[in-house]
């Protein structure tokens, strides 16, 4: 893929840039693993007023990069600043947190006594360079959410953005160096994937932190475990939104619309299947599809958009050959299915609902990686549970239900790393994120994400 901004809203090339050379690889390479020998060392009220800085310098240059944002990989703009000011939290927060979040645990001392240790303790130190692979579609926040936490734990970063969105990356790296980050502690690589192999296989780099799709995760995991290297993946989702008949219907169908087509419907957490119970499937199907025909589609630098282009040709051309192929076996779309009318340039999609799907479509088991939501009737809470888990992923779960015991079966049951009761998934500084199966692995945010990049050191006192 080429390194370069293209404008989604009218397929226009505004600029490219140049890969870097392995020279220049190798000196950034140098640079952030001899920071690292001194960064590691530096205490928690230092990072903490560094990482502070940059939350100030983003709060600061929010309405700018959304700009950047939406020009790069086409999410409405009032989307984009809420993005920016997100990531400001989230810095804020790991820069409150971090040093109570890795403070030493120490082992009751009667469950160590057998072990002959006077005292024992766990020290979470750095693990050194992580490198992170990141994906278009939070251009800022996949990156923050990576980076707040690991330079608060003592780690430097080389960051690997997608190719679609050079701008905002190296926003990224401008903004640490602005907020004062000594040179070597975040570093942008302007590399396309092939360069990837060649810089996790560097013995200067420690770890690997990868937020895309299936292919690219297995890449990257296969060749850290080649080297024996520590990896966070955090892949695709085709999280269930189920809706029980003791649900607020119209409070469900209103969240649905915009767990299924917040970021252009290009959002890993977005609710894509919709598994209604029969009592309530009528009264649901109505008011989602009304709500989702409602839509505004349009240029995303206008405030009053709802929805904007899809990031590139070919993720429209992914997305309505899912489609195609549903329509073809026999589903409806109750609304939209086609491209808007009047969009010539750029890669609009019309939001849409399809109803009628069924296992012998692409759309039951593959992620739909846009504004299109599938809808399936159920007869109970078992047919529930596994339509929501037959699915290669498990990202997170929605469940629309006021009725306890069936909250304890979902929470049970259901095969994903969250389940949201009553509203939409979304991701909190405050709570670990991050899926199983075919989701990947590992957590980010909250103190599960920052002892992720961390050397658990048991220290023992004989
Ligand atoms: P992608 O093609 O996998 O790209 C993500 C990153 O991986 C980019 O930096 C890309 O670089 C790089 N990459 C691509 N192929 C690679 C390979 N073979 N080896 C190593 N690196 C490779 O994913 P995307 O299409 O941009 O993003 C959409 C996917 O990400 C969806 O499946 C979505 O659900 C998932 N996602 C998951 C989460 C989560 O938290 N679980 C969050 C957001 C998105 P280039 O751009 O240079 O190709």
């Amino acid at each position: 893929m080429p390194i370069a901004t293209v404008n989604p809203a009218s397929g226009e090339t505004l600029k490219t840039f140049d890969a870097l050379g392995a020279e220049a690889i190798e000196h950034r390479i140098a640079a952030a693993a001899d920071r690292f020998r001194q960064y590691r060392l530096t205490g928690f009220g230092e990072r903490a007023r560094l990482l502070r800085g940059a939350a100030d310098l983003l709060e600061r240059d929010a309405p700018d990069i959304a700009r950047t944002m939406t020009t790069e990989m086409g999410k409405p703009v009032a989307q984009a600043r809420a993005e920016a000011l997100k990531c400001v939290k989230a810095m804020r927060w790991y820069a409150e947190r971090a040093e109570a979040l890795l403070a030493d645990e120490h082992p009751a001392e009667a469950d160590v006594a057998d072990s002959g240790a006077a005292h024992a303790r766990v020290r979470y130190r750095p693990l050194g360079v992580v490198l992170a692979v990141m994906p278009w579609n939070f251009p800022l926040w996949q990156v923050v959410r990576f980076a707040a936490p690991a330079l608060m734990a003592g780690n430097v970063g080389l960051l690997k953005h997608a190719s679609n969105v050079p701008q905002t990356a190296l926003y990224l790296e401008e903004l640490f160096r602005g907020a004062g980050y000594p040179e070597g502690c975040f570093q942008t690589l302007l590399v396309g994937s092939d360069a990837i192999e060649a810089i996790l296989r560097d013995s200067r780099v420690a770890a690997a932190t990868l937020t895309g799709s299936e292919p690219a995760g297995r890449s990257v995991a296969a060749i850290a475990g080649d080297e024996i290297k520590k990896t966070v993946l955090e892949l695709g989702g085709s999280d269930p939104y189920v809706v029980m008949p003791s649900a607020d219907v119209e409070r469900a169908a209103r969240t649905a619309v915009t767990a299924r087509v917040q970021n252009n419907g290009q959002s890993c957490i977005a609710a894509k299947r919709f598994i209604v119970h029969e009592d309530v499937y009528d009264a649901f199907a109505e008011r989602f599809t009304a709500g989702v025909r409602e839509l505004t589609v349009g240029d995303p630098l206008d405030e009053s958009t709802d929805v904007g282009p899809l990031s590139s040709e070919q993720g429209r051309a992914d997305l309505e050959e899912l489609v195609g192929d549903a329509m073809s076996r026999g589903a409806t779309a109750l609304c939209g299915g086609a491209r808007p009318e009047g969009y010539e340039r750029g890669w609009f999609f019309t939001p849409t609902v399809l109803a009628g799907v069924t296992d012998a479509m692409r759309v039951h088991t593959e992620e739909t990686f846009g504004p299109v939501a599938t809808l399936y009737r159920v007869s109970g809470v078992e047919e529930a549970i596994a339509l929501a888990n037959a699915t290669p992923f498990g990202l997170s779960s929605n469940v629309w239900t006021r009725d306890e015991e069936e909250m304890r079966r979902f929470v049970r049951d259901m095969e994903a790393g969250g389940v949201f009761f009553n509203g939409m998934t979304a991701s909190h500084p405050a709570l670990p994120f991050g899926g199983v199966k075919r989701s990947g692995y590992g957590r980010e945010l909250a103190g599960h994400g920052i002892k992720e990049f961390c050397n658990a050191t048991t220290v023992w006192l004989g």
